[in-house]
């Protein structure tokens, strides 16, 4: 188990994508990813950076910096710092977390010793590392990335294991779209996710531009969403939110 970790950044805000769009959350964003997606909104996430950017009160957008590696213990001194009541749980992002698992073993049992919920953010792409984790997760938001709109070989098989490996209360799948998704490709990740013996709600979420303008046309989306319900029976349609807020 590693006791210490890549972070990119800790800071307070509202959750803006998924089923818990809009719910306020601690985020602690993981440096590093196993993916390089067309549409990353998070690309200095894609690598270890060597210092970790952390929001000194709630909701001020003042940040001090912080020399990676962090450890457990100076991760949630952070945590504590940006928490109040009425938070909803602490979101754990990158990048990819996954790909920083051993850090996750002791981080995770830390966050709900405080009595904190943990929501995780992944690419689904790690189900090896998953098992150990899961007992500590309340949440997952599994992210099934179309190599139509990544540019990027799919990952179904890996995707697959994930689902069916996570047992956690409330789990989701989420799907970002672009102009060039490819529909026979996204039917067949539904097929996928409908075979995985769970089922998740399905988020099919419109690619968005710095300023929060959708990059896909509605009436797409609209074929989208009709060929996805054909074959799993909750599909719905949500855009990010950040940009709109213009918050992080
Ligand atoms: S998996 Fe997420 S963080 Fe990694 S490249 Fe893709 S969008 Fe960016």
């Amino acid at each position: 188990m590693e006791t210490s970790g890549n972070i990119e950044e800790i800071f307070d805000s509202v959750q803006g994508e998924g089923l818990l769009i809009g719910s306020r959350q601690v985020f602690v964003r993981l440096g590093g990813c196993n993916r390089a997606c067309s549409f990353c909104d998070t690309p200095q996430a894609r690598r270890p950076a060597a210092t970790c950017r952390v929001e000194t009160e709630p909701g001020s957008g003042r940040f001090e910096y912080l020399p990676n590696p962090l450890s457990v213990d100076e991760v949630m001194r952070v945590v504590g710092r940006l928490w109040f009541t009425g938070h909803h749980s602490v979101s754990v992002t990158g990048g990819e977390p996954l790909v920083q698992a051993d850090f996750l073993q002791a981080l995770l049992p830390a966050v709900t010793a405080e009595g904190h919920k943990v929501y995780l953010e992944t690419n689904s792409t790690c189900p090896d590392e998953l098992p150990d984790l899961v007992p500590d997760i309340e949440y997952v938001a599994a992210d099934i990335k179309l190599s139509s709109c990544t540019g990027e070989p799919n990952r179904f098989d890996d995707n697959l294991e994930f689902l069916e490996k996570c047992d956690v209360p409330l789990l989701f799948v989420k799907m970002v779209v672009t102009n060039e998704v490819d529909v026979d490709e996204l039917v067949e990740s539904l097929r996928l996710v409908s075979s995985s013996g769970r089922s998740p709600t399905v988020v099919i979420q419109p690619v968005t531009g710095r300023r929060g303008e959708i990059g896909i046309g509605g009436l797409l989306l609209l074929e989208l969403q009709q060929r996805a319900l054909e074959i799993h029976p909750d599909v719905r349609v949500i855009p990010r939110i950040q940009q709109i807020l213009r918050i992080a």
